[in-house]
């Protein structure tokens, strides 16, 4: 060990002996406890403070909230051993050392407990003050140089950033993690842009601070990101390292879609991009990155280091100051998410969206008797169906503002439908899963019936059947605040989940949507044809209506009709329309003596037959 590194060791516990010296002892016998503390107050120069405990679960608590500097463990703990308290405190991240007392010398014990973790081992008999002292002060010395050490083996000196040590370290232990949890690792590869013209131009001293300047940002940037990877006990750690010179690398070590990185990286530039002011200079950087994701681009730390190193050249050649994936196929895909999600953040504020509805016909009658509002993204002359945005609006948290709309938008046009003389023609309107579970999803309801004036029941909640299968206390809640306020329930896309009736008539339910690809093979598929089949009847048997979804053809409305299902949504009927065209359908059914789609009265004579 240089000298350098022992001036450095002693002044640490130097600092130490001015201050109070914090020690637990773990001990079943008082005698003990009573000698120990004597012994210490003997000690010239050095303040401790010591406190005792019997018992061997306080003492691991009292370990674990790391107040101590140091432990002394007795060998004999009643049932239990000084060394299995050893292992449990190291188990538990104890960094401070640990000295074992034990009533008699034993050599085997002895190698034992060094061998286990222990900073030294004392016997009863033989301890005098000074001996106590020396051992004391020597744990410590050790653990502070052992900590130095891994400070220098696993920090890089200049930043204080993990090194490439520590950050291979860390991507392995993420990678062994993603595997079991069927997760993703991503790994970005930074480069600063013409780093060397800043030492060049400014010397490198200032090349060194703007480095750590730079360190501190990309550690505050990983911080703004933590929602992207949610940490729990099973979670490897994020981490920002510098490799060396001007390469940083960041492990994320959880993430949903590769397409998240994209996200950090985006961050890092935008962050690097504002100026950076060192002794009254002001210094613009950028960097160029490169992004592997585990296990796609690689299964070893060394392929997805050179492959996200392989990206970041790529970044270079696209001109600097952007970010890459290592393959191709991801730019183009995590660039087309990403451009729909901003897009849809500025439609939410721009108010791009519009409601279709779709009419719902009575099978018996042929009469309009409710309608779906569903949802379209009007993108210049482009209508986007809810297919292509719902998904992601869903993962960003921008279904609740856009959910918001629907909700006042369909009320408000109740409220024009029945000014116009259309009074009781329910819209059903679509809530997801997120929507329901928010906490404020009742109270927005309660806003939207109150601003508008609708009655509760001029809108139907079109809940999907997994949904109300989440079970939780919040479902419960919402479903019971929905019955208090008289909203009526549909269960949407029924037969694709795991319910089964009885279960759901327990809750106040107005009807359930037989999905569409039930109906689609209805008049071919036997199976279908039963599934339908039984799905009505029992709904009728717990009097819940049915509802038809995607009726496409008149085979399939025959056999709708003939099962005794209650309403029919589809394409034979109308396709979602906007709400000038609805209104001109529903002043034609009004003024129609029998149905206004054809459909129902000829060929087949269903209305009739009835
Ligand atoms: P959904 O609630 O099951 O809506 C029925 C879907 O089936 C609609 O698709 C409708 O246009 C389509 N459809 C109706 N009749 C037929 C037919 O005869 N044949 C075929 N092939 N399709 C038919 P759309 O409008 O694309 O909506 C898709 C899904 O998006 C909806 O399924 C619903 O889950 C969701 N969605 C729509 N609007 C909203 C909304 O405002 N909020 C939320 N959270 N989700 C919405
Ligand atoms: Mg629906
Ligand atoms: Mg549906």
């Amino acid at each position: 060990m240089t000298a350098q590194r022992q001036r450095r060791i002693k002044p640490s516990y130097c600092e130490m002996s001015r201050k109070t010296i914090k020690i637990l002892l773990v001990d079943d016998d008082e005698d003990d406890y009573i000698m120990t503390r004597d012994l210490l107050s003997e000690i010239d120069g050095t303040t401790y403070d010591l406190q005792w405990t019997t018992n061997f679960d306080g003492a691991v608590t009292l370990i674990e909230q790391r107040e101590h500097d140091v432990y002394l463990f007795d060998y004999r703990l009643g049932e239990r051993t000084g060394l299995e308290l050893l292992r449990a405190a190291i188990e538990k991240g104890c960094r401070a050392p640990i000295i074992i007392l034990t009533g008699q010398g034993d050599k085997e014990l002895d190698m034992l407990a060094m061998r286990s973790g222990a900073a030294d081992y004392l016997v009863k008999g033989q301890i005098n003050a000074p001996l106590i002292e020396r051992s004391i002060r020597y744990a410590i010395e050790r653990k502070r140089s052992e900590e130095d050490i891994y400070r220098m083996a696993y920090y890089d000196v200049l930043t204080s950033l993990p090194n490439r040590l520590l950050f291979r370290d860390r991507l392995s232990q993420a990678m062994g993690l993603a595997e079991r949890h069927d997760r993703k690792v991503a790994v970005l590869f930074i480069d600063l842009d013409n780093f060397k013209r800043i030492n060049d131009t400014f010397g490198h001293h200032m090349g060194d601070q703007l480095l750590k300047n730079i360190a501190e940002r990309l550690k505050n940037c990983m911080r703004k990101c933590d929602s992207l990877s949610r940490q729990h006990p099973d979670s490897a750690v994020d981490t920002v390292a510098r490799l060396g010179g001007d390469e940083f690398t960041i492990l994320l070590s959880e993430i949903g879609h590769g397409e998240d990185a994209a996200k950090v990286a985006q961050r890092i530039i935008e962050t690097l991009a504002q100026q950076f002011t060192l002794n009254a200079y002001e210094i613009f950087i950028s960097a160029s990155i490169g992004i592997a994701i585990y296990p796609h681009d690689g299964n070893d730390i060394d392929t997805l280091l050179k492959n996200a190193d392989a990206a970041m050249y790529h970044a270079k050649s696209e001109g600097k100051n952007n970010y890459q994936y290592y393959r191709q196929s991801m730019n183009a895909s995590a660039f087309e998410r990403l451009t729909i999600e901003n897009k849809l953040r500025k439609a939410v504020d721009r108010n791009e969206f519009v409601l279709h509805y779709q009419p719902q016909i009575e099978v018996r009658t042929g009469k309009i008797v409710g309608l779906e509002a569903l949802i379209r993204w009007q993108q210049d002359d482009k209508l986007i169906e809810p297919a292509e945005f719902i998904p992601i609006a869903e993962e960003t948290c921008l279904i609740i503002p856009m959910s918001e709309w629907v909700l006042h938008t369909a009320a408000t046009q109740i409220k024009a439908w029945q000014a116009a003389g259309f009074h009781n023609i329910p819209v059903s309107v679509n809530i997801s899963s997120q929507q329901f579970q928010h906490k404020k999803f009742i109270g927005s309801l309660h806003g939207v019936i109150k601003d508008t004036g609708i009655r509760s029941r001029d809108m139907i909640l079109e809940i999907t059947e997994s949904t109300i299968m989440r079970n939780t206390d919040i479902v419960f809640h919402t479903l019971y605040e929905l019955s208090k306020i008289g909203l009526r329930l549909s269960i949407d896309d029924f037969g694709t989940g795991y319910s089964s009736l009885s279960y759901l008539k327990r809750f106040p339910l107005h009807a359930i949507k037989i999905d569409r690809s039930f109906i689609k093979e209805i008049s071919t598929s036997p199976d279908d044809a039963a599934i339908s089949k039984a799905i009505i009847s029992m709904a009728h048997s717990l009097k819940i209506r049915v509802v038809a979804e995607g009726v496409e053809t008149k085979h399939q409305l025959a056999f709708l009709s003939e099962q005794g299902c209650d309403e029919a949504q589809g394409f034979l009927f109308s396709r979602p329309l906007p709400a000038e065209d609805i209104e001109k359908l529903l002043a034609m059914d009004k003024n129609t003596e029998g149905s206004i789609f054809p459909i129902l009265h000829r060929g087949y004579g269903i209305v009739q037959r009835r």
